[in-house]
């Protein structure tokens, strides 16, 4: 594995290489989660390329951003073990040079759920991921179910912008007790660890609710905030989604339903989803 941090680089390095190159975009702090993400790519592709860059532009608040763990040579000895062919990890100064100006903007799907509790995140995030596809010049590009939305506006990106990069998605990576694999989760002390329990278990009731033949978003939703109650939290947004626009439900239609949420336990903002009409 070699480790490149100038975005010339990257593109000097594709350049002398032929074959499928896999890109898997990270903030660090890696766990099993990425590491699937990862294995996919290894599996798909001639070259894997795994970017660490904790991008300031997709932090809403500062504290989130200066308290994000980055347990830099753990994750760098993990890719090589994997069998990663690049660690690209660019400096800021790098990815926004002096005079960089001009950024992504998300659509209507960006607008509800994350992007109304994370101004700009979703500009940002958008913003870094076009960078990363065009400095790597991958073939595909993996992302995480577990951010459902995100997911949907990189889909979105690469058809608006005609980008030649295959979008490829993996399921949720849970702990034992079904609470989603987190980068975050370092920060929730045993209390709160218990607690966080309670977004999986809220989706999980919509499902068994949507899988008794309910197709009412609202009482979906309101089952979601019994489970939140009983837990003594307050969600943030508890709420169905269409997996097609990232919009509520219209019309009759439950196909591609997905439960969406996010809540705060202790100081730790944890978001989590699930198909409401699959097995995952
Ligand atoms: P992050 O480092 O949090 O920006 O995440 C990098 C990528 O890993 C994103 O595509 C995430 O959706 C994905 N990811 C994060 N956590 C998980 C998880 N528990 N299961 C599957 N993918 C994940």
């Amino acid at each position: 594995m070699i480790v490149l941090e100038q975005p010339e680089a990257l593109r000097s390095w594709r350049k002398a290489r032929t074959g499928s190159l896999g890109l898997v975009p990270t903030m660090g702090s890696l766990h099993a989660g990425h590491e699937a993400l990862v294995q996919a790519s290894l599996q798909q592709n001639d070259h894997t390329v795994v970017s660490i860059f904790v991008n300031p532009l997709q932090f809403n608040e500062t504290q989130d951003f200066d308290s994000y763990p980055r347990p830099l040579q753990e994750d760098e000895d993990r890719l090589r073990r994997l069998g990663t062919s690049v660690l690209y990890r660019p400096k800021p100064a790098a990815m926004y040079p002096e005079g960089f100006e001009t950024t992504v903007q998300a659509g209507p799907g960006g607008g509800g759920f994350e992007g109304e509790f994370r101004p700009g995140h979703f500009d940002g995030m958008l913003t870094v991921v076009l960078k990363l596809l065009l400095q790597s010049g991958a073939d595909r590009a993996y992302f995480g179910e577990k951010d459902a939305q995100q997911l949907y506006l990189v889909r979105r990106l690469v058809e608006d912008f005609h980008v030649d990069c295959e979008i490829v998605a993996c399921p949720t990576q849970r702990e034992a007790d079904g609470l989603a694999m987190s980068s975050r989760n370092v920060h929730l002390n045993p209390e709160d660890r218990v607690r966080s329990t309670a977004l999986f278990q809220a989706l999980s009731a919509a499902r068994v609710l949507f899988q008794k033949g309910e197709r009412r978003p609202q009482a979906l939703e309101q089952a979601m905030q019994a489970v939140y109650r009983q837990a003594g939290l307050q969600a943030e947004y508890a709420a169905v989604v269409d997996d097609r626009t990232f919009q509520k439900p219209a019309g009759e239609s439950s196909g591609n339903w997905r439960a969406v949420t996010a809540v705060r336990v202790g100081s730790t903002r944890l978001i989590d989803n699930l198909r409401l009409d699959a097995g995952d």
